[in-house]
């Protein structure tokens, strides 16, 4: 196991941010995985499930199991864990820009045809040899920019990290939720045992979700190379996807072991450690991302929720009561909240006081609902 302690120099005068990577790299790598945890810093499960799995990559590697370089950055976002403010910690969007730290990661295919450059003279008939090619190129783009704020430093550290990783798992959670998955819809069903071994009750595809999440970049370049040269040998889309771990509270020694010797399977599964394959139980198929109904409150209420997490519901199957706590029913009066979709109730809040166009639960339905517009995400 190295461990790599990588310094990145910070905004303010005097300060600097540490990164920590971990990589298991056997003598000769067949693939390259990385996963990383707490992109959003207030989002701590993904980092005890990567502590784990560093403990069971550990027993692998002394073993000589390992077939794949696997580099985990239990916590990617140092910068978010300076957010100490008022005797709470808050890690999802960057105080300098109030940008979400999971938005506008960049679009690859975009930045190696910057100069609308035509690529396709370089090409062969081997797709390996066209991702090596590819990656080059990406390599190169990348070392030609200069990262000017802490942000964009922390951003390329880890871009020139995960450019060239077969397997880019993003470990995040909800609120309060079950394990979810969002994942780009050309790499399902292949990638329906990633769904079995996490458990996900609800796995949810886009191809842009809207928001330039971390997930995207990396699939999406080799979807977008195969539109752009259709007649040119590609291989399959990188794997990447969100693995969403529950909510925030949900962090807990023999929980979170078991979801890291669920993925520590899902590896041995595709072949990157040389250890006992072991059948998941299954978990529902994918279904589109625009079939999440985002239940919103409407004015400042109380939640009292009357539905635990998982329940199959039906359109109009009241999910929970908003208790009024201003104007003439403050206090007396509770209105239902319904459900506008059939689906699987799979993520509720922890504060129950919500406020106007709060997001207050989400239900994975079937159908695409209309209206979603571009942006499909909450935030
Ligand atoms: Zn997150």
């Amino acid at each position: 196991m190295i461990r790599e302690t990588h310094q990145i120099l910070g905004d303010s005068a005097g300060t600097s941010h540490e990164l920590t990577m971990i990589r298991f790299r056997p003598d000769q790598p067949t693939a390259k995985i990385y996963l990383q945890a707490a992109l959003h810093a207030d989002e701590q499960p993904g980092m005890l499930v990567l502590h784990h799995l560093i403990t069971r990559l550990e027993q692998a590697k002394k073993k000589g199991l390992l077939k794949a370089e696997i580099v985990l950055l239990p916590l990617v976002n140092p910068l978010g864990m300076t957010h100490l403010a008022f005797g709470t910690h808050r890690g999802r969007y960057h105080p300098v820009n109030a940008m979400n730290y999971n938005r506008h990661w960049p679009d690859l295919d975009a930045l190696i045809h910057q100069d609308s450059e035509d690529l396709s003279h370089v090409f062969s008939n081997n797709p390996d040899e066209n991702q090596r090619l590819i990656r080059q190129i990406v390599k190169s783009k990348l070392e030609a920019q200069t990262p000017v704020t802490a942000l964009e430093r922390l951003r390329h550290m880890v871009m020139m990290e995960a450019y060239d990783a077969d397997m880019v798992l993003d470990l995040h959670c909800d609120d309060d939720a079950l394990n979810h998955i969002y994942i780009v819809p050309q790499l399902m069903p292949d990638y329906q045992d990633l769904s079995d071994w996490m458990g996900s009750a609800a796995t949810m595809t886009a191809e842009d979700s809207g928001g330039g999440s971390f997930d995207e970049v990396w699939p999406g370049l080799w979807i977008k190379l195969a539109r752009r040269y259709p007649n040119v040998a590609w291989p399959k889309p990188v794997l990447s996807a969100t693995l969403e771990y529950r909510g925030l509270d949900q962090v807990a020694e023999e929980m979170n072991k078991q979801d890291a010797d669920n993925l520590y399977q899902f590896l041995v599964g595709r072949g990157m450690i040389d250890d006992h394959p072991l059948t998941p139980p299954s978990a529902p198929p994918a279904l589109p991302l625009t079939a999440l109904e985002y239940l919103r409150a409407d004015r400042p209420c109380l939640m009292i929720y009357h539905l635990p997490l998982g329940s199959i519901v039906q359109k109009g199957d009241v999910i929970a009561e908003m208790l009024e706590i201003e104007g003439e029913g403050a206090f007396t009066t509770k209105r239902p909240l319904k459900a506008g979709t059939d689906g699987v109730l799979f993520a509720l809040n922890l504060t129950k006081l919500a406020w106007p166009d709060h997001i207050v639960a989400k239900i994975a339905g079937r159908q695409p609902l209309e209206g979603k517009g571009v942006n499909l995400l909450s935030d």
